[in-house]
């Protein structure tokens, strides 16, 4: 087999270095020495098929190396440095690249976003795309060795081949891979289907064969006898999975979606295209609306090529492509044409390598593509897409997040509870801090406590995604709410209880709605914040919860002492202050000294108040002395001035407001 390799290689590689790859072979043969495939053949044949099958795309030496040892570090007790001394640090990192790609898993219970995740994390753990044209030759070798596995195993090889290599296949315009991998899964996943298919176009193919063959051969007369050159004229097959599709979508029979023959026609040059297209225009009926000349305008993607449809020999619709070789290979191998062709022109590489992108976007607009990968693409965004990370929960979900997240970006992308109570995690089995920058590929499991103060402000520092951000801050703005309310709580508590009202406990619901109405704001918890962050003074709260009456309280009194009070005190006070005074009645305990009533009535009349009555009370406390005292007030702001300067007052202990005469 390897003779095989070597000799298809040697057609396009002329400096290939025979020694090296043969050396790898045996290197491989001996660590797989004594395993044996599913179907019984000796390990070392699958690599090898891998590599076969690259050859035809003709990969590079390195490639085809580390495809022969693509399963050696997996299965094998030779490991990774062994291949690097022998085989140099590109192939230890195309080996190792594939080895990772490995352990990408894929389960059937899958939601449609992990599958997006996992073809997203496919790509771009495969740094370099000969990675992926080694894993998906390493995946068609085994899908057409899968009869070997057991059904169940099967059916999921199948599907995950079908959802994630075909359209990375696709993706990347490897077109031969790709058809060879959708039939192969079409055979297993819907086994009616595809023989009613295969069986149609063995036949059709069969009766069309003559005109098949007669088209090739009267095209290549026609073009020698215009002196043209071509490098070849060959039929073109169909994948029976794209009919099947074409089918469906369509709701068309098979004889409508296949009854044309297909025909690529491969030149020198440009000139020759076009004057192969006159040559076909001449000698057949062109079909109206088909010319498609996509080397004048190429497609989006860089497709170049030029169809025309005609009617051909026998009346039968013939399809023609007609294009140079460098065209081909471009069309055919797409990415891999990018990497491998244009190596000896570097500057041409790397124009190519920076267009790659978008060109890989604009595959969107790619006529043949299946649907499916479209939708792929309208997501993947691949400029965003280079900056982003694929992390794998404990159970093997895909996570993607931005280059440079941590621990606590992940946690809260797995769940916004588990980011709430995060305290560190395990990533690759080694403990580590929730600040801990994630890699691609790393497998992390959150460690959480219920007991967790939650977040903190220098999470911030190192938080990097939107959604973990949002989190946090609310979080903190929650947090600090709720120490702003209790402080605001107790302000006004305290201030309440000081004016002798009984505390916050005391406000009715109708105080509370005429405080809203007048600072306008929604709720009662709003104003309580504003209070605490200084925006309402608690005064105006004070002010807008209470009615005067409230503040200072009226003693009762009979109605007609009260009118005449009234109506002297207008009097009395009308030049100063049209407000009413209040009578109210207050209680002073305080540790018996010389002087104290008259350092007590000193403040009351420095402030202008008037002392109604003094009367001394008994207190069980000997030690006590408890003075009651019934003032004329004014206004809030008098009474508040007053219990400040008595409570300053030496020996002062405490000041009680008395609601009612006693
Ligand atoms: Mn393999």
């Amino acid at each position: 087999m390897i003779d095989q390799v070597v000799s298809v290689a040697k057609t396009y590689l002329p400096r290939l270095n025979e020694k090296r790859l043969r050396e790898a072979y045996l290197f491989a043969k001996n660590a797989h020495e004594g395993q044996m495939r599913k179907d019984g053949s000796d390990y070392i044949i699958h690599p090898m098929s891998a590599a076969l099958i690259l050859t035809g795309l003709k990969v590079d030496e390195d490639t085809l190396i580390a495809t022969i040892l693509h399963d050696v570090p997996e299965d094998t007790t030779a490991t990774l440095e062994e291949i690097g001394e022998k085989f140099g640090a590109k192939v230890r990192f195309l080996v190792d690249g594939i080895t990772k790609l490995s352990k990408v898993h894929y389960r059937d219970d899958m939601e449609g976003r992990h599958v997006e995740s996992l073809k997203k994390f496919f790509i771009h753990s495969a740094k370099d795309p000969r990675i992926i044209l080694i894993k998906l030759a390493d995946r068609l070798h085994n899908m057409r060795t899968i009869d070997a596995v057991n059904p169940e195993k099967r059916m999921r090889i199948a599907r995950e081949t079908m959802e994630i290599f075909v359209p990375i296949a696709n993706l990347l315009g490897i077109w031969e891979l790709k058809n060879q991998l959708e039939d192969l899964c079409f055979k297993v996943l819907w086994p009616n289907e595809f023989k009613e298919i295969n069986d149609l176009v063995q036949e059709t193919t069969y009766q069309k064969m003559g005109v098949l063959n007669e088209t090739i051969h009267k095209t290549g007369s026609l073009l020698k006898k215009a002196g043209i050159n071509y490098i070849s004229i060959e039929g073109r097959e169909k994948n029976l999975y794209s009919i099947y599709k074409k089918m469906l979508r369509r709701k068309k029979s098979f004889s409508e979606i296949y009854d044309i023959i297909g025909i690529r026609i491969i030149v020198k040059n440009v000139e020759q295209c076009y004057q192969t297209l006159g040559i076909l225009h001449q000698n057949f009926t062109p079909k109206m609306g088909r010319l498609k000349d996509y080397i004048a305008i190429p497609k989006n993607n860089g497709y170049k090529s030029i169809h025309t449809t005609v009617f051909g020999l026998k009346g039968v619709v013939s399809e023609f492509q007609i294009r140079t070789e460098d065209m081909h290979i471009e069309n055919e191998y797409g990415i891999a044409a990018h990497h491998f062709y244009k190596d000896d022109k570097k500057v041409h590489l790397k124009k190519k390598l920076q267009k790659k992108y978008q060109w890989v976007k604009s595959i969107l607009d790619l006529q043949r593509d299946i649907k499916d990968s479209k939708k792929f693409l309208a997501r993947l965004k691949l400029d965003v897409f280079e900056d982003r990370i694929f992390v794998f929960t404990p159970k093997g979900d895909v996570i993607d997040l931005p280059k440079g997240s941590t621990v606590i970006d992940f946690a809260y992308h797995v769940h916004s509870d588990l980011g709430m109570i995060a305290t560190g995690a395990i990533i690759n089995g080694k403990r580590c801090v929730i600040s801990t920058k994630l890699e691609s590929g790393d497998t992390v499991s959150v460690e959480s406590s219920e007991e967790s103060d939650g977040p903190q402000i220098s999470w911030l520092s190192f938080a990097k995604t939107h959604l973990a951000r949002t989190h946090i801050r609310e979080f903190l703005k929650e947090k600090n709410r709720t120490s702003v309310l209790a402080d605001a709580t107790s302000i006004l508590d305290e201030k309440i209880k000081l004016l002798g009202l009984g505390g916050l406990a005391s406000i009715n619901d109708l105080q509370k709605l005429s405080a809203l109405k007048f600072f306008n704001i929604e709720s009662w918890e709003d104003v309580l914040y504003k209070l605490g962050d200084g925006t309402i003074d608690v005064a105006d709260l004070i002010h807008a919860l209470f009615t005067k009456e409230d503040l200072i309280g009226f003693e009762s009194a009979p109605a007609d002492i009260k009118a005449y009070e009234t109506s002297m005190l207008h009097k009395k006070t009308d030049l100063m202050n049209p407000e009413k005074i209040h009578k109210i009645s207050i209680t002073i305990d305080s540790r018996n000294r010389i002087g104290l009533l008259r350092d007590l009535c000193d403040e009351l009349v420095g402030l202008g108040i008037n002392i109604v009555s003094v009367q001394t009370l008994p207190h069980v406390d000997a030690q006590i002395h408890r003075l009651h005292f019934v003032l004329e007030i004014l206004d809030i702001t008098q009474y508040e001035n007053a219990m400040y300067k008595l409570r300053s007052v030496n020996g002062v202990l405490n000041i009680t407001r008395v609601q009612n005469d006693s």
